[in-house]
């Protein structure tokens, strides 16, 4: 028969935080191909392997298409079969068990935990539903394990979440210096960029650092492979340098620089009778940040000298030179980028803040090729989880639930009363597990993750809890995975350009797109979800009885009706819409659901730093990076002459912190939580590789991706397994205190790790390398150290 012909249209691609825009060409109701976007500043037409593979990420042949719950007999049973159910008889049964634990245990007996991958419209929902609807602040993305150290840097620095600079700075700067980050795999069409300006600019340079050789060692004029947790010394040896050798741009420091030491917590963030945990006492102490001077600075970082840094770390004297030099040299414009190596880590905050310590020391910032960048690992970790407040302790634009402002703010834009946000933080990503598993958290809904596989420790904190009877689980996905598996209920979920969708990249570009296709079956998206969820609630049964008398006018009225129909999100009617495409949420509802959400949204970000566009306005761009003032972006914050809301004649602004001036930190060293010994005498890193994204529940059924790299592999330098009478394709157990994981030893390919190191993904669901790391996390962002445990190895 005669096909109808090809409609192409852009989007943002689903997976990582580089942003790349895609052209979707769908036909008779199915995305059939896609190609890199070159319109598009990010990508310039390019995709990596995972984004010219989109199209085929919706069509795996076990797409959920249906409710699901564990039952026996026509009963929920939690030992029971999957079934069928209808999405009333879903929602239903799940508001029965919300109403029946907040009533017996109060809010914070109820959670959610979503993603970077809900797109903007979702995140902000779900964060409404869970702090202004339920009054809980048990809500938290997992770019807790990914991005947490990140913000926490950003705010203790800057008083402001996000980078400064964009992706423009690749093509300024004189050298790159990558910390922890294997750009060529896990941002490859940025390290098409950063390729680029190195071959094409021969003065420029490239410095690549890690605890193992991988892919972007390519590139690498200056390779340093250093020993777990030694960055923290590093990074302090080169603001050494800098002092010592005069090199510090002592007019912008005394302008626009305070300084302060000390730490404000302390500890691993494991549980109190981990022992490991009793050793942390006796290594940080603790206490708030204190001011201090330059020449107080000056003296703490004097102890992080050549020698002894370069014995510490194993990396050779010459080369820390070179790297400081790279910092140090006044002609050169420096960016900086750093991803997991640096978040996930015990001291990841520490980490970003003594990364801006050198940037500021020298005063390159803000001038284009002089950036410290925090590149994002999830597509909207920026747009969705940071900026809409996903966080267990945020709310909108930077806003905080600790701070009686804030949340007066929040209730002032929700339309609802003083009283119903907690002052209290919610249960972190960690802790949320935790208490799942000690059974105080007992409804929790999770969606966009896969957390039973990329939680840490997942065998001794993560499945219990969910299969503890106390707890109902409810896990919405458009594919089975390990999380889907071990809970209560299934929902399915519409995916990508299934739906209408906004996202926010790693340069705080934010992007739209347009529902393009209709989800298979009954799936629905997270936001028609969370929206028809709400209509099972009343304010009677879930807000505070001396709210509601104090405001009379709000009894008796749905959750719907206060969060999405409360003045501001159903203004906008469905004839706003582009007739020439499908909205699915906005016709089941009436309203222009995403519009009116994301103008409710954009309402506490304006005028504060964090302005957005109009909506309609992004649908015609292809991204704009905030603020957005008076319709033109801001490419440099802080930086007068780019960012608009630094004042004329101060040169640079700060203006997160109330004078103006950033900060920089005296920090320390610390050693990691668990380190090799006689018995588990190897580092473990784990990591992503260039064809999965994530946990592999997408890109593991695309068959092409699936065969570029089928199964997770342990690489390990070929002395490790000659010492253990291994060869390359031998079957072993990596084995650590809390689990083990049978795999291959891999002694070639892309990744070549020291003598005492391996590394091992975490993509395949059959290798659930997490039930082997260790649950340590940062005691200030609570972000999770995935890149060293203590591990053996013995032949399987
Ligand atoms: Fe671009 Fe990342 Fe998508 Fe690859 S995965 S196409 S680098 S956004």
């Amino acid at each position: 028969s005669e096909q109808t012909k090809l409609e192409w249209n852009k989007a943002p691609c689903r997976f990582c935080g580089t942003g790349c825009s895609v052209i979707v060409a769908t036909r008779d109701g199915k995305v059939v191909a896609t190609h890199g976007d070159a319109k598009s500043e990010v990508n310039k037409g390019l995709n990596c392997i995972k984004g010219y593979f989109l199209s085929k990420i919706m069509y795996g042949k076990d797409r959920i298409q249906t409710p699901m719950m564990r039952m026996t007999n026509g009963q929920y049973d939690k030992n029971g079969e999957f079934t069928p159910i209808t999405w009333d008889t879903a929602f239903d049964t799940m508001a029965a068990k919300w109403k029946k634990t907040m009533k017996e245990k109060g809010p914070t007996a109820v959670g959610m935990f979503g993603s970077g991958q809900w797109t903007v419209f979702e995140g902000y929902a779900a964060v409404k539903l869970m702090k202004a609807g339920f009054g809980s602040n048990n809500i938290d993305p997992n770019a807790r394990h990914c991005m947490a150290s990140a913000v926490g840097g950003f705010m203790r620095t800057f008083g402001i979440d996000e980078p400064m600079g964009c992706y423009d700075d690749m093509e300024a700067a004189d050298a790159f210096v990558l910390w922890g980050s294997n750009m060529a795999e896990m941002h490859p069409i940025l390290w098409t960029r950063v390729t680029d300006r190195r071959l094409s600019a021969p003065h420029v340079k490239v410095a690549v650092l890690s605890t193992f050789e991988n892919r972007s060692f390519d590139l690498a004029d200056l390779p340093v492979v250093f020993e777990p947790q030694t960055d923290l010394a590093i990074l302090n040896f080169i603001a050494n340098y800098i002092i010592q050798n005069n090199k510090v741009n002592k007019d912008f420091v005394k302008q626009h620089v305070n300084f302060r030491k000390g730490q404000t917590d302390i500890g691993y963030g494991l549980r109190a009778s981990n022992p490991l945990q009793q050793k942390a006492k006796n290594v940080a102490t603790a206490g708030s940040s204190t001011a201090i001077d330059f020449e107080e600075f000056k003296k703490f970082v004097a102890d992080y000298d050549v020698t002894s840094v370069s014995k510490l770390s194993g990396v050779s004297e010459h080369k820390l030179i070179e790297l400081a030099e790279l910092y140090a040299d006044p002609n050169r414009k420096v960016t900086s980028f750093w991803t997991m190596g640096f978040n996930q880590h015990t001291r990841g905050v520490w980490c970003n803040n003594l990364i801006y310590n050198i940037h500021l020391l020298v005063g390159k910032i803000s001038t284009p090729g002089n950036s410290p960048f925090s590149l994002t690992g999830q597509p909207s970790a920026c747009g969705t989880a940071r900026e809409v407040g996903t966080f267990s302790h945020r709310l909108p634009a930077d806003m905080v639930v600790t701070n009686p402002k804030h949340r007066a703010a929040a209730q002032k834009i929700w339309n609802i009363p003083e009283g119903i946000i907690p002052p209290k933080p919610g249960y972190h990503a960690v802790e949320q597990n935790r208490r799942l598993k000690d059974g105080d958290l007992n409804c929790y809904w999770v969606q966009v993750n896969n957390n039973m596989q990329a939680a840490a420790n997942m065998n001794e904190e993560g499945l219990p809890g969910y299969r503890n009877p106390e707890n109902f689980i409810v896990v919405s996905d458009a594919y089975p995975t390990v999380t889907t598996q071990a809970a209560d209920m299934i929902l399915p979920a519409a995916m990508w350009v299934e739906k209408e969708g906004a996202y926010g990249n790693a340069e705080r570009r934010t992007q739209f797109w347009h529902q393009m296709v209709k989800a298979p079956g009954e799936s629905r998206s997270d936001l028609w979800q969370l929206m028809e969820f709400s209509k099972r609630f009343t304010t009677d049964e879930v807000w505070p009885k001396e709210v509601l008398d104090a405001n009379p006018q709000f009894k008796g009225k749905t959750l719907y009706q206060v969060l999405y129909q409360n003045g501001n999100v159903e203004k906008f009617p469905l004839s706003d819409m582009d007739s020439k495409y499908m909205n699915d949420e906005a016709n089941h509802f009436g309203f222009y659901a995403q519009k009116g959400l994301f103008e409710e949204y954009a309402q506490f970000g304006r005028g504060r730093g964090h302005d957005l566009a109009d909506f309609d306005r992004y649908h015609e761009e292809h991204g704009l990076r905030w603020p957005v003032v008076n319709g033109v972006e801001t490419k440099w914050r802080y930086r007068e002459g780019s960012d608009p809301y630094v004042k004329a004649g101060t040169g640079f602004q700060f203006y997160g912190k109330p004078d103006g001036k950033a900060v920089i930190y005296a920090l320390p060293y610390e050693p990691a939580p668990e380190s090799p010994d006689e018995e588990f005498d190897l580092w473990l890193s784990t990591g992503r590789v260039l064809e999965h994204w994530h946990s592999g529940s997408m890109t593991q059924r695309v068959p092409e991706l699936y065969k570029a790299f089928p199964d997770a592999v342990c690489f390990m330098h070929p002395e490790d397994a000659k010492k253990r009478g291994l060869r390359r394709g031998d079957a072993i157990k990596v084995i650590s205190r809390r689990g083990e994981i049978k795999t291959r030893v891999e002694t070639r390919g892309r990744n070549k790790p020291p003598v005492g190191l391996v590394f091992v993904p975490w993509f395949d669901a059959s290798q659930l390398i997490n039930k082997v790391t260790l649950d340590a996390t940062d005691p200030l962002s609570k972000q999770t150290d995935f890149k060293k445990c203590a591990i053996k190895i013995v032949k399987a």
